[in-house]
């Protein structure tokens, strides 16, 4: 039932279309996924888009930041790379159940 809680080190601070919607804002944003799983970026290192996207969405932003280090998405190239993976799992697991 719980898709956030069981491929997760610790329960997703956001809802599924949150995620979502962070990931698109992160690619949007100019980070651009390849279909070989590369990344053409102008990250600067950090998770300002990420803390961005917490902020307008009324989200706390130091909950968000400390989960996403925990998945791997220490800045926010990192975040499609790595993050992703997490949601990718727990999406196919999700699917599983329907
Ligand atoms: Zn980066």
């Amino acid at each position: 039932m719980s898709w956030e809680n069981k491929h997760f080190e610790s329960p997703c601070p956001l809802k599924r279309e949150q995620l979502e919607q962070l990931f698109t804002h992160i690619d949007k944003m100019g980070l651009l996924r390849f279909s070989d799983g590369t990344i053409s970026s102008s990250c600067d290192h950090t998770l300002n888009i990420s803390i961005e996207f917490a902020k307008s969405h009324n989200l706390n932003e130091e909950v968000l930041v400390d989960w996403l280090i925990q998945h791997g998405g220490c800045c926010d190239c990192e975040v499609l790379l790595n993050t992703t993976m997490y949601y990718e799992e727990a999406i196919e697991d999700d699917k599983s159940l329907d």
